[in-house]
């Protein structure tokens, strides 16, 4: 059914099914629950997209009327305090009150083959035919790829923050050229160590830690550390562009911005 905007109405439960099914929430253990996390109106013709379910996110949906928010990283992570306070009661009570849906997907999101934040880095960097490191769990949450050329480290540092559209946090660049090359969005420094030992000559995540640069030092790897946000914005987007086209739903992704 269209409503008066133009763009149709979908039941919640349907979107909620597709979804659930289209990202394989079933075949992946993860830190948070996936899928519909907080429950607003059943029906649903406007979805906002961002990378993480912050207060200014929230507002921008509120703003916008829309009747679902979909997100890279939602709430109720493992470990966290129970307790509905504070930073957690004001979000809350902004969803509820205005009967807005939110939708988080948090790994799944991350190892979808098409639209997940792995294989989104490699299409905008160019990368050619990524496949899964083998070596680490859940499949795809490292990928890796051949080059078709050597490439110079300080050149692959310089193609990502133009790509990326922010400088890099940290570099360690080896005197060999590039050729095999793995990757993990987001906080996926620990990787480096299954890069290496794989025999790739460089590791591109979103964050680094103390021990990261001795890493790289130690077993000749190439390391960037090119932002959490910045290598997540593309599968939430790339996501709400495909329910755009799957039905007909309109859709916005908002950046609200971070550094880190
Ligand atoms: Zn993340």
């Amino acid at each position: 059914m269209r409503n008066k905007r133009g763009a149709k109405d979908v039941k919640r439960a349907e979107l909620q099914a597709y979804l659930n099914q289209f990202l394989a929430v079933d075949r992946v253990k993860d830190y948070c629950p996936n899928g519909l996390q907080v429950e607003g109106r059943d029906e649903v013709h406007k979805i906002i997209t961002g990378v993480t379910a912050c207060q200014a996110l929230i507002e921008h949906a509120v703003a916008e009327d829309a009747d679902a928010i979909l997100v890279h990283h939602g709430y109720f992570w493992k470990g966290e305090p129970a307790e509905i306070q504070g930073m957690k009661k004001r979000r809350l009570q902004l969803l509820l009150r205005n009967d807005i849906n939110l939708f988080a997907y948090h790994l799944p999101l991350d190892v979808h083959a098409r639209l997940g934040n792995n294989a989104q880095l490699a299409r905008l960097m160019g990368w050619p035919d990524p496949s899964p490191l083998t070596t680490v769990e859940p499949e795809g949450v490292v990928m890796c790829t051949e080059l078709s050329h050597d490439e110079d480290a300080g050149a692959l540092a310089l193609q990502l923050e133009e790509k990326l559209g922010r400088r890099l946090f940290c570099a360690v660049h080896q005197a060999q050229p590039i050729r095999r090359i793995a990757w993990c969005t987001g906080g996926g420094q620990g990787f480096i160590d299954a890069a290496a030992q794989t025999g790739c000559d460089a590791f591109v995540t979103g964050e680094v830690s103390e021990q990261t640069i001795h890493s790289a030092r130690e077993q000749g790897i190439a390391f960037y550390a090119a932002g959490h946000h910045a290598t997540e914005r593309y599968g939430i987007r790339a996501l709400g562009e495909h329910l755009e086209e799957q039905f007909g739903l309109a859709h916005r992704f908002i950046d609200i911005d971070s550094p880190a």
